[in-house]
């Protein structure tokens, strides 16, 4: 397969050709074309598969630049992977102009608050501060579509499965949701059972 393959719009074809990503990787060839179909999906598989832009890629596409509210959400276990992939999420929008903006915990809130504030279009987060900007009524997910729930097992195994299901219920309902794991025990299982609709399934 090729990027030109997709039909994206030539601003993500450019950063895609900057970052010298010449064709897509296993996962991306999987998940791509599913996302753009605004279907749901279950990836199995280990980090440096190039799975930060098989998400990346279709909601740079997706997402409208116009809205002034977060449309995607990631949440990630850890605010070092917060970090990347934000850096990941803005090299591939970088010429879409996508605002990207990242919030964890032990960082000051206020700045975050202006961030996501002003107009976002992607938020990165770990879950126990995405939920105090819920809360606090400073993260709107009124216009949230695009749900990636990363590294899902090391969340499970960092105790946040309960913040995951408080953080996927305030969603609005119509939205695409990907989730990416390593190992698929019961308990993700159980949450793409509840929170997906007709998810495909890859393992790579
Ligand atoms: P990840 O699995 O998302 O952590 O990505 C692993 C590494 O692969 C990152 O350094 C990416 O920049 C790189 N990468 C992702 N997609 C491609 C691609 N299609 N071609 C070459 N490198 C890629």
């Amino acid at each position: 397969a090729n990027f030109k393959d997709y039909q994206l719009n030539s601003d993500l074809l450019k950063a895609i050709r900057l970052l010298n990503f010449k064709i897509p990787t296993k996962v991306q060839e999987q998940v791509i074309p599913v996302v753009l179909a605004e279907k749901d999906i279950i990836v199995k598989s280990q980090t440096g598969s190039g799975k930060t832009a098989a998400f990346a890629i279709p909601i740079c596409q997706l997402v409208d630049w116009e809205e002034n509210k977060p449309q995607a959400l990631v949440m990630t276990p850890t605010r070092e992977l917060a970090i990347q992939v934000k850096e990941d999420i803005f090299n591939i929008g970088r010429f879409k102009r996508l605002k990207v903006a990242a919030i964890f915990g032990k960082s000051p809130f206020y700045y975050q608050e202006k961030e996501i504030k002003q107009k976002t279009h992607v938020v990165v987060g770990t879950p126990g501060r995405i939920i105090d900007h819920i809360e606090r009524g400073t993260f709107d997910t009124s216009k949230i579509k695009y749900l990636v729930i990363d590294e899902a097992d090391k969340m499970l195994n960092m105790g946040f499965i309960e913040q995951i299901e408080t953080i996927i219920t305030s969603l609005p309902k119509e939205r695409v949701t990907m989730l990416f794991s390593a190992t698929m025990p019961m308990d993700i299982k159980n949450l793409c059972n509840k929170y997906m609709k007709d998810p495909g399934y890859v393992e790579i």
